[in-house]
């Protein structure tokens, strides 16, 4: 019997017929071995999404003749791929038939939203869907190519197996329908089969498909690794792991070796966008060891995920969140003034929004958010008790360590590091033991990251 390996590669590691080439030879390599076989799980090529979203989007015009370009645009750059990849006829020619019907369920799709002047978030699923089925479909024939007509490789519609809530566009995993329905996939890896899937899309109960949020490949890796008791779980991306900063911002930022499930889930909270949050969470339950990996540098270690780590590590990284939102309120006595805790606390109960970080005075509070949808809440709420101050093109530096409120003089190096230039403008230390956030001007955001990232890594 085989144990199964979750092999999840997303969008940059199958973006083309190289990208997918390089994948596939490390499901050879690292996912076909004498104990186990692999479920991979795709991400639609990089960008996809995106124009997928634009696509839905542009249909909702007068002239659907834009949206109708982008399809076609969409359906020359995956026949390119097939064809490099696959090379040989008559391969080539089923593939991009395979893929034409997907291409044929958009333009259908477009000219329904067109003529309703509507997209509702059950259409933009069925949209967005399209990116993995066509990346699956490639990648499926070349490794089942490459392994020969001896190896049994299936390409699972992950729509016929991930069940989800019907809240389209952000879905939530049915765990314990999707294990019941992914008990044949497992006996039949565990025979020897090796099997192709799509992340990021599944279906309600009643079959209509949904997406279960940007991203969120990982969390699908996560969840079938769940569902299938995976041995472990491979997450192949363009960079080598988890970083102590996002290596755009810092080129001297280096790969963790080992990092605990709460450094992982906290720097990605904060912004390092190399892992979707939630991913963490399924296999932390279950204990299945997930790996951050380079598709572009398979040889080196990467990042383990494991339960804990060396409790006395200070420093783990250092994550950045672009265009937030910081707001201010602030009482009008000067008197400490629980009335102005109560609107605030009360808008977000109702709103539902969870700000990133909050700092408390005595008659004002600062909040850094995310997202725009909580400030209109936020101003009736204050409307002739308090007055309040939206500010945006913010940004949030976190620094995320175990160990960092044990360290003396670690607010000293902060503020020497933002130097003159950088204005605090908020900082938030001490909610949890782990991390300590604040607020700057986007302008300066990567200067400021890379002075911290060279005072406390380099
Ligand atoms: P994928 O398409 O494989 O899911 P993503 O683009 O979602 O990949 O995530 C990988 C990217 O995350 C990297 O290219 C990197 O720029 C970014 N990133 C942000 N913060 C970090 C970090 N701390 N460590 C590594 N990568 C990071
Ligand atoms: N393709 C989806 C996205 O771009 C899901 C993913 O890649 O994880 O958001
Ligand atoms: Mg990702």
């Amino acid at each position: 019997m085989y144990k199964i390996v979750i092999q999840k590669f997303g969008g940059t590691s199958v973006e083309d017929a190289r990208a997918m080439a390089r994948s596939i030879a490390i499901v050879r390599e690292r996912g076909i071995t004498r104990r186990t076989r692999p479920l991979v799980v795709l991400s639609a090529c990089a960008g996809v999404t995106n124009a997928l979203i634009k696509t839905s989007e542009l249909s909702l015009k007068e002239n659907p003749r834009e949206a109708l370009t982008s399809i076609d645009q969409l359906e020359a750059r995956h026949a390119r791929t097939a064809r490099e990849l696959l090379e040989e006829e008559p391969l080539v020619r089923d593939v991009q038939q395979a893929l034409r019907a997907i291409w044929e369920e958009l333009r259908t799709l477009v000219r329904g939203i067109n003529l309703l002047r509507e997209l509702t978030p059950k259409r933009r699923d069925q949209m967005q869907s399209a990116g993995e089925r066509a990346s699956s479909l490639i990648f499926h024939a070349a490794l089942a190519r490459e392994l020969g007509s001896s190896r049994e490789v299936h390409l699972f519609d992950a729509r016929e197996f991930f069940i989800t809530s019907n809240e389209f566009t952000s879905a939530r995993p049915m765990q314990t329908e999707i294990a019941k329905r992914m008990k044949k996939i497992r006996s039949s890896l565990a025979k020897g089969a090796m099997g192709v899937t799509q992340g990021f899309i599944g279906s309600t109960l009643t079959g209509e498909t949904t997406t279960i949020g940007r991203g969120g490949s990982d969390f699908s890796a996560a969840i079938m690794g769940v569902a299938t008791e995976a041995d472990s779980i491979q997450i192949w991306t363009d960079v080598a792991g988890i970083m102590t900063c996002d290596p755009r911002v810092a080129t001297a930022a280096r790969s963790i070796e080992r990092i605990s499930f709460r450094e992982a889930s906290e720097l990605a909270f904060f912004g390092a966008k190399v892992l979707h949050p939630e991913t963490i969470w399924p296999a932390v339950e279950k204990e299945i060891p997930v790996l951050v990996l380079s598709s572009k540098e398979p040889e080196k270690p990467g990042t383990e995920i494991v339960e804990t780590t060396e409790k006395d590590r200070s420093m783990t990284g250092l994550a950045i969140k672009r265009a937030i939102i910081l707001v201010r309120i602030a009482g009008q006595s000067g008197q400490p003034d629980a009335a102005v805790q109560q609107i605030v606390w009360g808008a977000l109960a109702e709103s539902g929004a969870l700000p990133l970080a909050v700092s408390l005075s005595v008659d004002s509070a600062s909040f850094a958010f995310a997202d725009t949808a909580v400030i209109p809440l936020l101003r009736a709420a204050c409307e002739g008790l308090a007055g309040i101050d939206v500010q945006t093109e913010r940004a949030l530096i976190t620094l995320v360590g175990p160990g960092l409120h044990s360290q003396s003089g670690i607010a000293a190096r902060i503020f020497r590091a933002l130097g003159r230039t950088a204005n605090c403008e908020m900082i938030s230390y001490g909610g949890s033991e782990s991390a300590i956030s604040f607020v700057v001007h986007d302008d300066v955001a990567s200067r400021v990251a890379k002075r911290l990232h060279a005072e406390f890594f380099e």
